[in-house]
């Protein structure tokens, strides 16, 4: 009697199945270079949840670094990559970004949404960063090159009251900053962009939060720039973001009011469910318009664009898929006079913050990039995080991403244990209403 089979691991018998089931696109007579293996790194090194995707090939050296960062619902990304993507990913050749893109997208027949977006980007933007390593270039090279020498980034100032955030954009003008975002704390309510009651943690994180008000926020808005403006002078460019958080015909009033004050932009008026409201608003302001970082489906995105409805696009890059269809979305509003300023927040990793100078650095049509200065424990858990100087996000030149990952630091600073595991508390209007956040 034949003795029995060694039990073969599930990752072993794909390794067996898969090269022979996929197509390969590689030069005839190359041997491809393949996935070996896509892993999921958890850590928050400063307390935010980051999500970070390892795609190891078959040169023992070779890994590519993704951000799948969706910190309010992390782990539900992770089982979308490692029950979904990976076993369509091991055995690939690693060049074939694109067809996996695709294949993964439709993969789920029903498709679109952050979790799956996020779980694409994990292994797109990884792929681009082998794809760059296996060149010895920097991934804006494979895009067709620089259009500027860095990246121009806006920060955020914000404050209790005018004074505090006057004070705060001037010591960043200071610092060489030339694109500074203004928010200011509405009295007794749970306002967006500032530190929370205790000033300690962020609104959305405050446990002792108040309920919040939309139309003192609206009546304040106008009067902080009349402030800024007048204090600051006329180079400053200025920056604000409604964050989705008053009416829609609010919205129209604010940009209505702040019309003098010469925004760089007025970010996200509506929710992506009053996309409709845009042709109004054109209507009535025109102060430039950013929108875009919650959108993930191209439908709520590409009639704004070809309407020429908004001026900044600000999608955020893992939740649309990573790379390769922000790249696409990039050269489409290139059409349409519509610049890119790509959502660059805490809770997007080091990596994501690489890949969107990559596109910084390539695209005609960029206009700003928001930056997040990470602090000393992020930067070293994640070394070549990109440097920030004179008021620019540069690049370090380095093959693939120029980004790396230090895994033994990470490991050391594991998800903080939290009861809602990411998710944001609701936030509340005075008579109790849950509120866009
Ligand atoms: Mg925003």
């Amino acid at each position: 009697m034949a003795k029995k089979q060694a039990k073969t691991t599930k990752t072993e018998a794909i390794e067996q199945i898969i090269p022979d089931a996929w197509p390969k696109y590689a030069a005839a007579g190359k041997d491809p270079v393949r996935i070996r293996d896509v892993r999921v790194i958890l850590t928050a090194p400063d307390g935010i949840r980051l999500v970070i995707v390892k795609i190891e090939t078959s040169e023992p050296e070779l890994y590519g670094l993704g951000c799948a960062t969706f910190t309010q619902r992390p782990l539900a990304v992770v089982e979308a990559i490692e029950q979904y993507l990976k076993p369509m990913a091991i055995g690939r050749d690693v060049h074939d970004s694109e067809d996996l893109f695709q294949a993964g997208y439709l993969s789920s027949y029903w498709r679109s949404g952050p979790v799956l977006n996020n779980a694409l980007s994990g292994l797109d933007m990884a792929l681009w960063d082998i794809k760059g390593k296996l060149a010895g270039m920097p991934v804006y090279q494979l895009f067709g090159g620089k259009s500027r020498r860095a990246a121009n980034v806006y920060v955020h100032a914000s404050g209790r009251d005018f004074a505090e955030v006057e004070e705060s954009a001037k010591a960043y003008w200071d610092e060489g900053y030339r694109y500074i975002r203004c928010q200011v704390a509405v009295p007794n309510s749970a306002t967006y962009g500032v530190s929370g009651k205790s000033m300690q943690a962020a609104y959305h994180l405050d446990p002792q939060q108040d309920a919040w008000d939309p139309d003192a926020y609206a009546r304040i808005v106008p009067r902080l720039f009349d402030h800024i403006r007048a204090r600051m002078g006329d180079e400053v460019e200025l920056l604000h973001d409604i964050h989705e958080r008053v009416p829609p015909i609010t919205a129209i009033r604010i940009a209505k009011e702040v019309e003098p004050y010469r925004l760089f932009f007025l970010e996200d008026p509506f929710a992506p469910e009053d996309n409709g409201y845009f042709p109004l608003l054109r209507q009535h302001s025109s102060v430039p318009i950013a929108m875009g970082e919650l959108y993930v489906n191209q439908a709520e995105y590409v009639d704004l664009v070809k309407d020429r409805l908004i001026d900044f696009m600000r999608v955020h890059l893992s939740d649309i898929g990573g790379l390769t269809p922000a790249r696409k979305l990039a050269a489409f509003c290139e059409y349409f006079g519509v610049r890119t300023a790509w959502h660059g927040p805490g809770d997007a990793s080091p990596v994501a913050h690489a890949a969107n100078l990559q596109l910084d650095l390539n695209t005609p049509n960029f206009g700003i990039q928001e930056a997040y200065l990470p602090p000393d424990r992020t930067r070293e858990v994640f070394p070549g995080t990109p440097e920030i100087r004179d008021g620019q996000m540069w690049s370090n030149e380095q093959p693939g991403l120029g980004i790396d990952l230090d895994e033994k630091r990470a490991a050391k600073y594991p998800y903080p244990d939290h009861a809602l595991n990411g998710a944001w508390p609701p936030i509340r209007l005075k008579d109790g209403t849950v509120q866009r956040p």
